[in-house]
């Protein structure tokens, strides 16, 4: 894994208020529940790639929000689950 930032997440930073220890996120929302962000030509989930980058390993399922913010994109308000 490359110690430089992605672009995405340089890009992310304009989009993200940090709160009493939340990331939220400003930016475009799927479907009213998943942030995404454009990167390579499409769309992600930000909070899939968020997760893979900071726990350094792939998502296994899904993604949940744990701490009840539905925009706050922190990798430690997140849990996978299948
Ligand atoms: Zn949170």
């Amino acid at each position: 894994m490359s110690k430089h930032q992605t672009d995405w997440e340089e890009r992310m930073e304009k989009y993200v208020t940090r709160e009493d220890g939340h990331w939220l996120w400003k930016g475009t929302v799927r479907d009213g529940v998943t942030p995404v962000i454009f990167h390579e030509g499409r769309n992600w989930n930000l909070r899939r790639l968020i997760y893979e980058r900071y726990n350094k390993r792939k998502v296994h399922g899904r993604v949940l929000v744990t701490c009840h913010l539905q925009n706050c994109i922190h990798p430690l308000h997140a849990e996978d689950r299948e």
